[in-house]
């Protein structure tokens, strides 16, 4: 798919970024690329929709500038999982592993129903530990996540292994 080659080359990678050793993937120049970011979101809308999917939970931050459109073109409705502290009203929070301490993951009580069908969104899969934070905050609110989309997987840290078996849907892999 010609799509998925610009999309992929639209990204680019800054070295030592956040940390020395690091090499961050950087999606904000596929947003200036308005075609890139059109097909990234396009993909993923013709995946999901007749999927009879409820809700959207995207991810602080990027997430929520990929999850956005695609709960708009489903007909879903859109729900923010936050950093701590930035939710005002009653939250369920999961903490997971970072490489060197640990994060936390909130999502407002009422915004998901028993039973609602789920898709998880963020922009990048590296170790698996914040989209299981996320599955976990769906299941505990009573959602069936049907399925988690990322941008970008980094295969080699091997995230799928921490998605409770929850199947992972991703347009371009990274080394
Ligand atoms: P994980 O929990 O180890 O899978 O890390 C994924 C989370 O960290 C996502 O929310 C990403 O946005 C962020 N992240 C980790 N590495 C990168 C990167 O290289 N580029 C952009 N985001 C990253």
């Amino acid at each position: 798919d010609p799509r998925i080659m610009r999309i992929a080359s639209s990204m680019r990678v800054i070295s030592d970024f956040p940390k020395p050793g690091f090499k961050f993937k950087d999606i904000s120049t596929l947003l200036l690329d308005p075609k890139a970011f059109k097909d990234t979101v396009d993909l993923f809308v013709q995946r999901y929709a007749g999927m009879d999917i409820a809700v959207v939970a995207g991810v602080e931050a990027r997430g929520f500038i990929f999850g956005t459109p695609i709960a708009l073109a489903i007909g879903a409705k859109f729900v923010p999982l936050r950093k701590p502290r930035k939710l005002p009203g009653e939250v369920i929070s999961e903490k997971y592993i970072l490489e060197y301490g640990t994060d936390c993951l909130e999502m407002h009580i009422e915004a998901v129903e028993p039973g609602e069908r789920a898709l998880v969104v963020d922009d990048l899969v590296a170790t698996g530990g914040t989209l299981g934070a996320a599955i976990n905050l769906l299941e505990r609110a009573g959602a069936e996540v049907v399925e988690c989309a990322c941008v970008i997987e980094l295969p080699h840290l091997k995230g799928r292994q921490k998605l409770n078996g929850k199947p992972l849907y991703v347009l371009v892999e990274s080394d």
